[in-house]
């Protein structure tokens, strides 16, 4: 029996052939955010609080937000109690099974010697890669528990050779952290867990207090609260502290023609709408036709109706849409301009498709590739830049967890060919000591 239209969850449709390109943008805007003004007015007096006093208001904060006033203490060290994770042994097999692939994928991305290349004769220019030595770690903790993001964090920073890796998650409001997120630090080697969360914990892990050690870079996701934090951190020279990149609610687009199965289809824009009522779901449908097209929208109702989390679905599929283009060039062009976090190809020949991407966190090739596999266990990171981002951000990957450093190392003949060059443009920017740094390197060899 069909529901009512008001009940039904559907999303609205477009058809690129029958709108502007206005049009087309204004259904692809992302759901707003509450201003930077207002949050960072949320978050600024609760980092110089965290900065000032130190544990006494990261205890405070923790009390009030995540309502864990019996916590007395925001840091457990290693080594974690056993009695911390004890877990069901297929938690434990899920877990290990993700972690080895996760560490494969990212051991992978190493580099195996530096590069070297001589620019001239004699001059010799070399990059090599050093891990980041303190790494803070936010693994969010609000509405979700997330031990994957723990996963997708820590492995990298540990194959990446990072010696101090701090956690920071918010506790439950009995004080206690979740389990598998204490199993997962260990399993990377974590120094320590921050029990906090939002603006707090970032502050605390920026400037350190008297028990949660100072980093050097924070990564990892979380709500507008955290991003504002991560970001305000990011810019107080103070601080001396970096960040992974700006964050904002998940989402997902999925390419779809003919070929595609239309339950595969609504499982997937699913699997990223039960993320937050501020997630976006886009469906770009490739010469559909109704029969399809009704098809898709008969699934995506029958398969949230039976989800627990229903309610945060019709809030996300209310500003999420379905739109019909010609051709797999068409749907290209506006998945390019949006800038997805996760991609999804339900097409045939999705890998040929591959080649025509050019802004998105992490593609999921073909119908076997639900997007769940990025998230969890295949061995791709599922921390990705969302809000269009993708444009200019890569996801964490194990260089987020390295700096490259450069070297330069000139043989006498090498100074002599290149000295000249260098001397006339130090002349031109008028830094005479530049110049002379050459020439008197030059005057001994001609001596
Ligand atoms: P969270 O851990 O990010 O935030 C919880 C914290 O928010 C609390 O500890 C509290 O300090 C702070 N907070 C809440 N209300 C506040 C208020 N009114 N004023 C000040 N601070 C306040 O957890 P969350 O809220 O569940 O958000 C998690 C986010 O991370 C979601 O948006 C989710 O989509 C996202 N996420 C993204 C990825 C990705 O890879 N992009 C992965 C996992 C999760």
């Amino acid at each position: 029996q069909a529901a009512p239209d008001a009940e039904r969850i559907t999303m609205k449709r477009i058809n690129v052939s029958e709108v502007s390109e206005t049009e087309v943008e204004t259904a692809l805007r992302r759901p707003s955010q509450k201003s930077a003004e207002t949050i960072m007015g949320i978050v600024t007096p609760i980092i110089n609080d965290v900065r000032q006093n130190g544990d006494k208001a990261l205890l405070s904060y923790t009390h009030k937000f995540e309502k864990a006033t019996s916590l007395t203490s925001p840091v457990i060290k290693a080594p974690f109690p056993q009695e911390l994770m004890n877990l069901a042994p297929e938690t434990i097999k899920a877990i290990d099974i993700s972690f080895e692939n996760i560490r494969k994928f990212h051991a992978a991305q190493k580099e195996e010697k530096p590069l070297q290349v001589e620019t001239m004769p004699g001059v010799v220019c070399s990059r090599f890669s050093r891990p980041i030595e303190r790494v803070g770690l936010y693994v969010p903790g609000g509405t979700a528990v997330l031990p994957s993001t723990a996963l997708m964090l820590g492995v990298p920073a540990m194959v990446a050779g990072c010696k101090k890796i701090v956690l920071a998650s918010p506790p439950r409001a009995d004080g206690s952290i979740t389990p598998e997120i204490v199993y997962v630090a260990h399993k990377v080697g974590a120094e320590s867990i921050v029990l906090a969360g939002g603006a707090q914990a970032v502050a605390a892990m920026a400037y350190g207090t008297e028990s949660v050690s100072k980093v050097d870079k924070i990564l990892g996701p979380g709500n507008q609260f955290v991003t504002a934090a991560k970001m305000y951190v990011s810019n107080d020279t103070n601080a001396g502290v970096s960040i992974d990149m700006p964050a904002g609610p998940s989402e997902v687009l999925v390419i779809a023609d003919k070929d595609a199965n239309p339950a595969f289809v609504a499982s997937d824009l699913l699997s990223q709408a039960e993320h937050g009522v501020d997630s976006q779901v886009i469906c770009i449908a490739v010469g559909l036709d109704e029969a399809h097209l009704q098809g898709i929208e008969n699934e995506v109702h029958k398969q949230a109706m039976a989800l627990p989390r229903v309610d945060i679905i019709r809030g996300a599929i209310s500003h999420s849409v379905t739109i019909l283009v010609k051709d797999v060039d068409e749907a290209m062009r506006i998945s390019n301009a949006y800038a997805p976090e996760h991609l999804i190809l339900q097409i045939k020949d999705p890998e040929k498709a591959v080649e025509k991407v050019m802004n998105a966190g992490s593609v999921f090739i073909g119908q076997w590739t639900p997007e769940s596999v990025g998230d969890y266990s295949a061995g791709v990171n599922h921390s990705l830049p969302t809000y269009g981002y993708a444009k200019q951000y890569s996801g964490v990957n194990l260089g987020s967890f390295v700096k490259h450093i450069t070297s330069s190392n000139l043989t006498a003949e090498g100074l002599k060919n290149v000295g000249s060059a260098v001397m006339q443009l130090a002349k031109v920017e008028e830094l005479e000591a530049h110049r002379r740094a050459v020439e008197i390197r030059l005057s001994t060899l001609a001596a």
